[in-house]
């Protein structure tokens, strides 16, 4: 047997020595020794006589002796490493294996975003860590602001994240039995309608004083109960909960349950006018859905009292509500009270404009979403919102892409470069300094295009580096450079420079998306866009593929003739 498989094994055998008081046996090791040299496996007969000579000579060292020859001879073996896969999030508050549901449930109000998605990341990972379920629950009881278009966006965003739910509803397709509890709360004087101005309700809330509705009967209200349904018009009354009209939570005093609004609703058309809001419906749902933890950001808080008080009404199992904080990007604000105006007024292209933090948004630029997860589970769970800035996500993505991202050659603000005693015709090059990547030719005549910013910096006897091709002298500079092969040799202190050939260079575009909002002011030049020239192995690849521009950049392949570059 080699001397290194027996010097690692008595490495890994005085690691678990030291760390079992002195002593460790032929079975602890085994499975790393293996751990340690997959090709082992096979071999682990043959090597159990050795392996049952160390244990027993580690056996009768002195444990603080084993520890002293695993710092001198094994320092690699006592640095700590970062556990993989951990997710970070707290054990959750009385949960049981196995039955833990949690649910996502986004209002189809507007496209997904980092929010989002951090908060249906979080459901999911809760609901696997118990064993449980997810419940994909669209809150879609405002057709007001809801649009078929955004059902489909939320949709495609979970999907593209990978998050896997167990179930999807929509609260809109349980309205009959909302409406039943509704009925349930008036019958028993926890709900009145009140057919009060907006203003004259708003007064009474700041003043803890009751409106004259509140003291109607149980047949005044079932009569405009009846009413909401037909004769009376949006607006005109509301179905408010008997709370407390001298809470010091202003959310208690008698806050609306259900409200008219005859804006067709984007399932349902125009068979319903009255609708629940956020908090009777989600309370019910919730309840209904068997949710066992139920998330939200942590501005709901105030909402708790009155999500249990109606539940505990209305004899129905309770939840637990759960908050943690809003999540989004510095600069890049995720509420739609800004982008919206964004859109709409053409400073960004639409949704899907790379400098948004959108699902769509980050897809495009070459975010990948098992970045985005790493980056959710990363940030500390707490309640206090966070502005991440949007270099954390960059560097779990770098990571990531990395390995998948094809290298190739850019060049920006081309200046030509002729090598006068070129004797290269093709040359072949790896799409991948480690992985296998394929390889790719090009054809060479002498002729180059290299970057402005390299050419300014070259002086006539400067030697230089065309990558994966040859050294070369500079011999004149100018609008048009020339140099000649010096010769072939690894020399570190050279520049060493990309290239492209001139005849058969690709024409691209570069858009590179930076902070939006600086200081809350929308920032004019948060778009940069940068015409390039690119090999022409760029034709060949597909729209969505990764790429590596040596000493550019990642960008992410958008269309025929624009990337979006994606980090550094
Ligand atoms: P909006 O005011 O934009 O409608 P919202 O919180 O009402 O925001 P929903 O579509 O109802 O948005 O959200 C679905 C889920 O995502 C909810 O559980 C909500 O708490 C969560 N969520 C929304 N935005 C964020 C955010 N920025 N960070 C973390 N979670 C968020
Ligand atoms: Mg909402």
């Amino acid at each position: 047997m080699d001397d290194d498989i027996k010097k690692a094994i008595r490495g890994i055998a005085l690691l678990n020595a030291s760390e079992h008081g002195g002593k460790t046996r032929n079975d602890a090791i085994i499975p790393k020794v293996v751990g340690f040299k997959p090709d082992l496996r096979n071999k682990i007969k043959e090597l159990i006589p050795a392996i049952s000579e160390i244990v027993a000579e580690v056996n009768t060292i002195p444990l603080s002796t084993q520890k002293s020859e695993l710092e001198s001879n094994f320092p690699e073996l006592l640095v700590v490493k970062p556990k993989q896969d951990r997710t970070g999030l707290p054990p959750l508050e009385g949960a049981e294996q196995g039955k833990v549901v949690t649910r996502f449930p986004p209002e189809p109000n507007g496209y997904p975003h980092i929010g989002h998605a951090k908060a249906a990341i979080i459901d999911e990972e809760y609901a696997k860590m118990y064993g449980g379920k997810l419940i994909f629950r669209f809150d879609d009881t405002n057709p007001e602001n809801e649009r078929l278009e955004y059902y489909a966006a939320i949709k495609v965003g979970l999907d593209w994240l990978g998050i896997k739910y167990d179930q999807i509803k929509n609260t809109s397709d349980d309205i009959e039995l909302i409406y039943k509890k509704a009925e349930e709360f008036i019958q028993s004087g926890y709900a009145y309608v009140c057919t009060c101005s907006k203003e004259t309700i708003s007064k009474n809330r700041r003043e803890m004083t009751d409106c004259k509705c509140r003291a109607g009967d149980l047949s005044q209200n079932t009569k405009r109960w009846k009413d909401m349904f037909g004769k009376y018009k949006q607006g005109d009354a509301i179905v408010r909960y008997r709370g407390d009209m001298h809470s010091e939570n202003t959310v208690m005093r008698d806050p609306t349950l259900l409200r008219i609004i005859d804006e067709p609703h984007p399932i349902h058309k125009s068979k319903y006018r009255v609708w629940p809001n956020y908090d009777f419906a989600v309370a019910i749902e919730d309840s209904i859905d068997g949710i066992t933890h139920a998330f939200r950001t942590k501005e709901y808080e105030l909402r708790n009292d009155l999500y249990y008080e109606i539940l505990d009404k209305l004899k129905m199992r309770k939840p637990k509500v759960l908050e943690f904080a809003r999540l989004e990007f510095d600069g890049m604000p995720v509420s739609k009270r800004i982008l919206k105006p964004l859109v709409q007024e053409g400073k960004v292209s639409g949704y899907d404009d790379p400098r948004l933090p959108t699902l769509e948004a980050m897809r495009r630029r070459g975010i990948v979403p098992e970045a985005i997860r790493k980056f959710v589970l990363s940030l500390s769970f707490t309640k206090s919102d966070t502005l991440a800035p949007f270099d954390t996500l960059e560097s779990f993505n770098r990571k990531i892409i990395d390995s998948t991202s094809i290298r190739l050659f850019m060049v920006t603000d081309p200046v030509k470069l002729i090598v006068k005693n070129n004797n290269v015709e093709k040359i072949e090059i790896s799409n991948h300094p480690q992985k296998d990547m394929g390889k790719r030719n090009l054809q060479i005549d002498g002729s180059f295009y290299v970057s402005g910013d390299d050419a300014k910096s070259l002086k006539s006897g400067d030697e230089i580096r065309l990558l994966e091709l040859y050294n070369a002298r500079i011999t004149k500079t100018g609008s048009e450079i020339e140099a000649e092969i010096t010769d072939n040799k690894f020399k570190s202190e050279i520049p060493k420079i990309q290239w492209v050939p001139v005849r058969n260079a690709v024409k691209i575009e570069v858009l590179i998306p930076k902070i939006l909002f600086v200081n809350e002011q929308f920032n004019e030049n948060s778009l940069e866009i940068k015409q390039a020239l690119v090999e022409p192995y760029y034709l060949e690849l597909n729209v969505g593929a990764e790429i590596q521009f040596v000493r550019n950049g990642y960008c992410r392949k958008d269309s025929a003739n624009q990337v979006i570059y994606t980090h550094k």
